[in-house]
């Protein structure tokens, strides 16, 4: 089996069945052994120092009385952790322990596990942050099963919501032998590339999505779709479903409205990526730079 992706298989029991039980939650939140991962605008938190490193806290009440949602995230090593989000403060609570940060910036500086949990935390929090009223009637909704749920408060709709996810495609396009295409989009950092990826719709296989994404991008019709791994990106809330195919023509005709660019890039030029603003990789924690190593070590 392969190694699990960046932010994928935190080592956390979910315990589902745990949610619901009121008494329990209660009864974890109040206790010392009981672990809080801290949010503020979307922002996890760490500690202080020169190199990012998790900071969780003890549970206490004084501490969540500053919360304004709390998720019960699951166990891990038997221990209980909850997300707890003080977005509710102006400035970044919490400051003698650590300060927020965004893991857009810092994730991949972080243990794999660390990591994940993080992730997960940030994905929990955001998702009441924009489910905020239901979308059949307008009335707010309430948090329920420990911010697994969502419940429409007027008593004739009282629709639930459950958290969704976007399913985007990631594939490495390659010839069958020394080259792949990677693309880059206008808004992204100097020189930085990418395999293709875009969104399932609705009524797709995700292999007839691979199919039309690279399509639209780079104009080459593919062959031979294989599904290689998958990682939660909860950015704010997509899985990414990576596929290596092999083209069935070498021709790029690149839509420029969605990539500034698309190209073929052989082996040779990325072993010696300048990862300068010229070319560089995909970032360490991305599954488009896994496909690509993975690519490159003939693993694809
Ligand atoms: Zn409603």
């Amino acid at each position: 089996m392969k190694s699990p992706n960046f932010y994928a298989s935190g080592g956390l029991d979910r315990a589902a069945h745990l949610r619901a039980d009121d008494n329990w939650i209660a009864e974890q939140l109040s206790s010392r052994e009981t672990r809080i991962v801290p949010l503020w605008r979307t922002q996890n938190f760490l500690r202080h120092g020169p190199s990012p490193e998790v900071a969780v806290l003890e549970s206490s009440r004084g501490l969540l009385m500053g919360a304004e949602m709390v998720v019960f995230l699951g166990l891990i090593d038997g221990r209980p952790h909850f997300a707890a989000d003080f977005s509710g403060y102006d400035d970044p609570p919490l400051e003698e322990h650590g300060h927020f940060r965004d893991m857009r910036g810092v994730g991949q500086l972080l243990p794999h596990q660390e990591g994940a949990l993080l992730v997960y935390a940030r994905a929990a929090v955001q998702w009441h942050a924009r489910h905020r009223f239901c979308g059949l009637c307008g009335s707010p909704t309430e948090s329920r099963q420990c911010g697994h749920m969502r419940q429409c408060t007027n008593p004739d709709c009282a629709t639930q919501l459950f958290p969704r996810l976007d399913p985007a495609v990631i594939m490495l396009v390659h010839d069958g032998g020394d080259r792949l295409i990677l693309g880059r989009q206008r808004n992204w950092a100097p020189g930085q590339h990418s395999v293709l990826a875009g969104f399932v719709e609705s009524g797709e296989s995700l292999e007839d999505a691979v199919a039309r994404e690279v399509f639209e991008e780079a104009g080459v019709r593919i062959t031979d779709i294989h599904y290689h791994s998958s990682q939660p990106w909860p950015f704010p809330s997509s899985i990414m479903l990576g596929f290596s195919a092999t083209a069935t023509d070498m021709t790029l005709h690149v839509d420029r409205d969605e990539l500034e660019d698309a190209a073929w890039f052989t082996r040779d030029q990325l072993l010696n990526s300048p990862e300068d603003d010229s070319f560089r990789l995909p970032r360490k924690d991305s599954i488009s730079r896994r496909l690509i190593e993975d690519w490159m070590r003939g693993e694809i």
